[in-house]
């Protein structure tokens, strides 16, 4: 008995001993839930917050709407009612980008910790003549917005959301689908019967082509003789009714069907979240949740800076491309009289692209490098570049850079990971991130890593969102 359990000493230390070298050299990847094991109640309450948010916002107006009342209930001031002295400021462009600026951590001169993010998400815009009568139904023609695989978006409930100015400027909000006792609109698919040999075969870019991604609006006579489009006729008259509006108002529009569903936990444990447009959603939601609450511990001037037009690459006057920020940037220097530019701010500040990535998904391992691939449940993903094809268009971080950054998440010990997306040649993608380093920046992607990225839903795990938000107060802490 005594040589049994002797040995089965040895043998243990044996083992003890290989995994002291793994544990000095090697790398080890460890489950975010189980580091964080007492903050799951936490992550479980962030999440929350983060579904009623993300369940109430879809649009860019949307969003900086809501965030600009979360500022106002924080103390922050509009620019344009700002005075030298005031610390927290907001600025608002076109309704579709704001910048929160926290000056709690000292002047502007020294650079400032921004993050920046996006705010648009995947979605299928209305054309500028988007209703017309086939078949007996009144359908809507869409022309969809950034990249997605069109199938997605097949038999999927979809709702109306955004604005209509009418000829005389008359803004009307349109927010329609969403509540249970409304109506949704679908994009009907062919059903399998008649897809035949010849349908089966199509490449997924070919299953249904952007021309035809035209959704289901109405489908009853409006009681005229007179009128040749009675289903058109009746679809313009409730418009008409519920908004005022008439088939001339679409041009002056930005209306768009989005998925409908609500954000629901996926898994039987519920430690994983499903909704349309977590990218960047998810981002945006934890740098606002950030810069409002951590407000005494801040070391350095801090900004978050929520973008539009990133999912069709950066273009446009609320695109990052855009000089709002510099411009207002320029305008808070003024206003508090420092001697320095909106430049040289810039130049002396660091900045964290705050934006998703791909997780692993088990069934397509094949597309990923699992060395370097990122993986839901194990914390906030950074990623020191982007681009495809040979890092073609990729914004790359300074290795000085990525080792103050890393420093920083295990200073917090905040689980973290870092990984490519996809394989070497697979594909890729970029962010904001190379728009913001012109300015000569060091800046680097960090957020949250997700399934099924560009979809109707996606998932993201509720124990990430954690370790992202951690990683943002770290970031502006940060001595
Ligand atoms: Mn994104
Ligand atoms: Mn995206």
């Amino acid at each position: 008995m005594v040589a049994k359990i002797k040995k089965e000493k040895k043998k243990n230390e044996e083992k003890n001993e290989k995994s002291k070298i793994e544990k000095e050299l090697f790398l080890e990847k460890k489950n975010a839930w189980e580091l964080l094991e007492n903050e799951k109640k936490e992550a479980f309450a962030l999440a929350k917050e983060y579904k009623k948010f993300i369940d109430e916002n879809k649009t860019e107006r949307e969003i900086v709407r809501t965030v600009e009342s979360m500022a106002k209930k924080n103390g922050y001031v509009n620019l344009k009612d700002a005075t030298p002295t005031t610390k927290k400021i907001y600025a608002t462009n076109h309704e579709k980008n704001i910048l929160l600026v926290d000056l709690s951590g000292g002047n502007l001169k020294q650079g400032a910790r921004i993050i920046g993010s996006h705010i648009d998400i995947l979605r299928l815009d209305f054309k500028l003549n988007p209703i017309y009568e086939s078949e007996s139904f009144a359908l809507i023609n869409t022309h969809y917005y950034g990249g997605i695989k069109k199938y997605h978006w097949l038999n999927t409930p979809l709702s109306i959301h955004g604005v209509v100015f009418d000829k005389n400027g008359k803004k009307i909000e349109i927010v329609y689908g969403e509540e249970e006792e409304e109506a949704v609109f679908v994009i009907s698919d062919l059903l399998p019967h008649l897809e035949g040999r010849e349908g089966y075969d199509k490449p997924a870019r070919n299953i249904i082509q952007g021309e035809e991604m035209d959704a289901l609006a109405g489908s009853i006579p409006i009681n005229d003789k007179k009128v040749k489009e009675k289903i058109k006729a009746t679809f313009l008259k409730i418009m008409n009714e519920k908004y005022g509006i008439t088939e001339r108002d679409f041009v002056s529009a930005e209306l768009a069907l989005y998925p409908s569903m609500k954000a629901r936990d996926v898994g039987i444990d519920g430690g994983l979240m499903g909704a349309p447009g977590h990218d960047d959603r998810v981002c945006s939601y934890l740098a606002v949740k950030t810069i409002l609450e951590s407000s005494n511990k801040k070391t350095k001037p801090a900004i978050v800076l929520l973008v539009d037009k990133e999912e069709i690459g950066s273009v446009g006057n609320t695109s990052m491309d855009s000089l709002f920020f510099e411009n207002t940037l320029e305008k808070i220097i003024k206003l508090r009289k420092e001697n320095t530019t909106a430049r040289e701010v810039l130049e002396n500040s660091k900045a964290i692209s705050a934006d998703v990535t791909s997780g692993s998904d088990p069934k397509y391992m094949d597309k990923m490098d699992p060395m370097n691939a990122n993986k839901l449940g194990y914390g906030v993903a950074m990623e020191k570049y982007t681009g495809s094809g040979g890092k073609y268009h990729g914004s790359d971080a300074n290795a000085e850079y990525v080792s103050w950054i890393r420093t920083m998440l295990e200073e917090n010990n905040i689980p973290w990971q870092y990984g490519e997306l996809g394989k070497v040649d697979q594909g890729g993608g970029g962010t904001i991130a190379y728009i913001l380093a012109k300015y000569n920046m060091n800046i680097v992607d960090m957020g949250t890593p997700v399934l099924a990225m560009h979809s109707p839903f996606e998932i993201i795990s509720k124990i990430d969102l954690l370790c992202t938000k951690k990683a943002y107060a770290a970031f502006f802490e940060k001595k």
